[in-house]
């Protein structure tokens, strides 16, 4: 992840500085093609239990399931973490330390909800005035994993379509993005 994090942003500048040229399409896509690769090879999740959900989050990092096969490696730091997993009930006093963990890791950054406390606010807290009712509220959300609180095989299930995911992503594709949103302002 490291070596993967010193070159990401110069391979970005490098990758829109190529992109109006002849054949930009097929050199972005070797561009991706790598980066994806070791994105994905190298989830490194920043833990952050916030309650009963945590503890599966506990038992998915231990030796029995063996995240590290998959690259996945817990960081106790927002800098060196690209994946926050949020495991359990967002209280409202949480949520703008949870926005700070977040703004502090570097990108690119995902965001992995777990349980039906963080996705929705759940069943039991759902009424309570002290609550987020899902922490896409507070920052974007990529992977949503149910179940209270899920198995560590149903979080585990959600890292790998998270890998997916990264795989899939295309520079070209953010490029366009990027230039659509600044023709409409
Ligand atoms: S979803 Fe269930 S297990 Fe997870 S934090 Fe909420 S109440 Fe606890």
């Amino acid at each position: 992840m490291d070596l993967i994090r010193l070159v990401d942003q110069p391979g970005r500048r490098l990758a829109r500085a190529v992109q109006d040229k002849p054949g930009a399409r097929q050199i972005l896509n070797v561009f991706d093609a790598v980066f994806n690769w070791g994105r994905a090879c190298s989830i490194w999740p920043m833990t952050f239990g916030l309650a009963c959900c945590a503890i599966e989050m506990m038992c998915t990092g231990a030796s029995r399931y063996d995240l590290d096969r998959f690259g996945i490696i817990f960081r106790a730091t927002p800098r060196q973490a690209d994946v926050m997993i949020v495991a359990g009930t967002v209280c409202v006093k949480m949520a703008p330390v949870l926005r700070r963990l977040y703004d502090e890791m570097p990108e690119p950054r995902y965001v992995l909800s777990m349980g039906n406390c963080a996705n929705t606010g759940g069943r039991f807290y759902h009424d309570a005035y002290s609550v987020v009712k899902g922490v896409d509220r507070i920052v974007p959300v990529d992977i949503y994993v149910p179940g209270c609180p899920p198995r560590p095989e149903a979080l585990l299930h959600g890292l790998l379509e998270l890998q997916k995911k990264i795989r899939s992503e295309s520079m070209a594709d953010e490029f366009a993005a990027g230039a659509l949103r600044s023709h409409e302002d």
